[in-house]
């Protein structure tokens, strides 16, 4: 079958590129690996699973109608809803018929001779296309847990990146749960609440704020909805694409933490932890990149999560010490740390007792403790960026791989394209720009969609980017990465949590209006910076 454009994922960009592309009236074809689309929100079911960026910011923001109709029920909404919503796209844009489900892309390659790509997949005929878009996600590869003895557990077993679609009861159960960070925040209290005994294991503690999640209420969906291209507005002039402080868009911060006096600075953290979730980052302009900053934010947060839990000892188990807060992602929470305090949970601290081995009956410990176990649950996370993508035997030029390509690590131009692989592109991929899913997943479609339309009108077979196109870009990457506290922790922003993954970052830290200044002005260049053919 051959096509204009073919898209590989139907999670919340691959939605918005099929929109794009027939908007276009391109033809358009979208392979999908699940049954379902909603990429992250079809596999991520797990109790508790929801968003920790508002509801109405972590939207579609292309179609004003659409913002308009669509009402959600919480501030941050739990995962069958968001599911629904994208269901809901899929539906009014009517892009199902462009999706083909249940079918995994195996391989991309560029043919020199034809300027397609042929994309071939485990079911069905191969496809062709003249542009290949990855939208295979950011967070999508499951990192496969790897205990020595695992196969001899005689429990249950359960990823929360691959979560059942029946119910999971965990009524009557001993449950362990691996992994303490955004997706074990989550589900921890959940499966508290429903296990007779939970065992959580913690390697490294999180820093976590408060979401106060509840139901949007009449006056606050009237009142949003009639400022809804403000808030748009004050999301593309923040650094994260999230702008709502108190349920309202804010603008960016002008101060530095330093400039202000410590109880100014307090006022501003109080503040901000009362409105909940993630306003945090947006407080001053330094706490990123300045450590003297970073620190005030961190003292607030561990003073405030200690406040919170009373079990004696367990405050210093579960407070981190070892890394600047927020170089690693601040996970939103509900009742994280008072989980902790209930007489059925026990926290499992592997850097003083590290897991031996599982064993038939559930976990043996350094010490010789054996933990019996009737499930356990991994939330131990993903092969960031360039995971799913790996996955895929993709080759450009010269049958080169895009894996040997990076080989040292990721090289882009502008965290979408890369030299040696025409006409090919990716959204929210390997330098993903460092921004709310919706928001980077419609500006990167939209660039992409003008590329392409821009080859089309001028008749040009092939589009990518000049080798120094590409290092100028990588160098930039690189550069503001530096500039920042990020590379000081071991985080997945930047390859750490995958053993021989390349150490360099894999996301862009410049912030969404400085990334959109940069494309913006590639385009104002006619596309110079592309080798076209
Ligand atoms: P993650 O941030 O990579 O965390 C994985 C956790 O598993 C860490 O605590 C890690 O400990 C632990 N772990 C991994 N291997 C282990 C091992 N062998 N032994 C013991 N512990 C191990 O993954 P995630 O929690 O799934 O979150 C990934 C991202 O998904 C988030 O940062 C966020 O962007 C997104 N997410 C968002 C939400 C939301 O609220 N909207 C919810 C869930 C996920 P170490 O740190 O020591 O490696």
């Amino acid at each position: 079958m051959d096509c204009d454009v073919v898209v590989v994922g139907a999670g919340i960009s691959g939605l918005y590129l099929v929109h794009a592309a027939r908007r276009r009236g391109l033809s358009v074809v979208c392979v999908e690996a699940g049954a379902g689309l909603g990429g992250t929100w079809f596999w991520n079911r797990y109790p508790g699973c929801r968003v920790d960026i508002e509801s109405f910011e972590y939207s579609y923001s292309f179609s004003p109608e659409l913002e308009q109709d669509w009402s959600w029920s919480e501030r941050y909404a739990a995962q069958p809803e968001v599911l629904r919503y994208l269901e809901h796209v899929a539906d009014r844009f009517e892009l199902r018929d462009s999706i083909r489900f249940s079918t995994r892309v195996t391989a991309a390659r560029f043919e020199e001779a034809s300027g397609r790509w042929r994309i071939e997949t485990d079911r069905g005929p191969e496809i062709t296309a003249q542009f290949c878009v990855m939208a295979t996600g950011l967070l999508s590869e499951p990192l496969e847990p790897s205990f020595p003895g695992l196969d001899d557990f005689a429990g249950r077993h359960l990823m929360t990146s691959r979560w059942p679609t029946e119910p999971v009861s965990f009524a009557g159960a001993s449950v362990g749960v691996i992994g303490t960070a955004a997706s074990g925040i989550q589900v921890i209290p959940r499966i508290a609440d429903a296990a007779r005994r939970l065992t959580v294991f913690q390697r490294t503690a999180s820093f976590t704020v408060p979401i106060h999640n509840r139901p949007i209420g009449a006056e606050v969906e009237r009142r949003t909805k009639a400022r809804y291209a403000e808030l748009r507005r004050a999301e593309a002039g923040s650094f994260a694409g999230m702008a709502n402080h108190h349920q309202q868009p804010e603008a960016p911060a002008t101060r530095s933490a330093l400039a202000v006096s410590a109880e100014e600075r307090l006022r501003e953290y109080e503040d901000r932890w009362q409105s909940g979730g993630l306003s945090i980052y947006n407080a001053f302009t330094d706490l990123l990149t300045d450590p003297a900053a970073n620190r005030t934010a961190e003292e607030f947060v561990a003073r405030k999560m200690r406040e919170s839990i009373s079990k004696p000892g367990l405050a210093d188990r579960l407070i981190p010490t070892a890394f600047p807060i927020m170089t690693r992602r601040l996970p939103g929470n509900t009742n994280y740390c008072e989980t902790f305090d209930r007489d059925h949970v026990r926290l499992v601290d592997l850097r003083e007792t590290p897991i031996e081995r599982f064993v038939r009956e559930g976990v043996r410990l350094s010490d010789g403790e054996t933990i019996a176990l009737d499930a356990v649950v991994f939330a131990t996370g993903f092969d960031v960026a360039t995971g799913a993508m790996s996955r895929i035997d993709i080759r450009g030029r010269g049958g080169v791989t895009l894996a040997q390509h990076w080989a040292d690590g990721i090289r882009t131009y502008l965290g979408m394209m890369a030299h040696g692989f025409p006409n090919f592109f990716w959204v929210q991929g390997p330098g993903y720009a460092f921004v709310n899913g919706f928001q980077i997943a419609e500006y990167q479609g939209d660039w992409i969609d003008r590329a392409m339309a821009h080859a089309r009108a001028n008749r040009i077979q092939s589009i990518e980017p000049t080798v120094g196109a590409e290092s100028a870009w990588t160098a930039h990457h690189r550069e503001v990465a530096d500039a920042t506290l990020f590379p000081k922790s071991d985080n997945y922003y930047m390859g750490d949590n995958v053993p021989g993954k390349p150490r360099v970052p894999l996301f862009y830290f410049g912030g969404f209006p400085l990334y959109r200044q940069h494309c913006e002005a590639a385009v104002e260049r006619s596309y110079a910076d592309l080798a076209c053919a």
